[in-house]
């Protein structure tokens, strides 16, 4: 269970949820080693746990986290290209940052301009942070992220960190062939998390995860 791999430093935490197998590359433990999540969670950063940020928004539990990497973990080779949807703490951000190196991109969009700061600020308390945010491997932008950020597009990788009402088809139009996405779907009361595969015929296959809780992925707040 989640809150098993509770640390008391980022090393402490990023090594339990390896031991707990919630992490299983050393790609992922590398790059979640090298983001201190207390950069990005107000409160308690070494927990298990998803924490509030402000405007509604939370940053999500390690585990949720590392399960998003380790999915799209084949589409996050260096150089790749890839847009973080609902960026929030930006703590995601610079872990997929981590993952596809200097020579990639990330682009983190959110449809709150102050969290679209906030995971700027959050990057900039880091050297490391503050070279890829001035090096323009890290962006983060302001708009509706249904729409996806079709400037920066086609992704090798998409990751939804909010629970979208439907499949957005913009989204799967932005993808490579190949390419996939990570994404929390809602269906009824329930969200599960889905991974789209773009196939290089450039034809869509969709796989249902696992159950999950997500704020959803909506209209600005007025
Ligand atoms: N990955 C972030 C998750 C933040 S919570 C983190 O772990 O820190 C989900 C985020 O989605 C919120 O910050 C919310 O503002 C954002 N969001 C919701 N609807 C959106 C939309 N239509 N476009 C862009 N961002 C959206």
């Amino acid at each position: 269970m989640a809150w098993r791999s509770s640390g008391s430093s980022n090393e402490g935490l990023v090594n339990n949820l390896a031991r707990n197998g919630l992490i299983e590359s050393d790609r992922v433990k590398d790059a979640m080693l090298k983001v201190d999540r207390a950069h990005y969670a107000p409160t308690s950063a070494y927990e298990d746990s998803p924490q509030p940020i402000g405007h509604r928004a939370t940053i999500s539990a390690p585990h949720m986290h590392a399960s998003a990497c380790e999915s799209l973990l084949p589409y996050l080779k260096p150089g790749a290209r890839v847009l973080d949807i609902g960026s929030g703490s930006g703590y995601l951000t610079a872990v997929l940052a981590n993952l596809v190196g200097p020579s990639g991109t990330v682009i983190g969009i959110e449809h709150i301009q102050p969290l679209a700061t906030l995971g700027e600020t959050n990057m900039r308390k880091s050297e490391a942070g503050r070279q890829m945010l001035d090096s323009g491997q890290v962006k983060f932008v302001k708009g509706d992220g249904r729409k996806g950020w079709v400037e920066g597009a086609p992704y090798d990788a998409i990751h939804v960190g909010a629970a979208a009402a439907e499949h957005h088809k913009e989204l799967e139009s932005q993808l490579k062939a190949p390419g996939r996405m990570f994404v929390p779907v809602e269906e009824g009361w329930m969200q599960h998390i889905y991974v789209v595969d773009k196939k290089e015929d450039g034809s869509l296959e969709k796989k249902k995860l696992f159950g999950v809780q997500y704020v959803p992925l909506t209209d600005p707040p007025e």
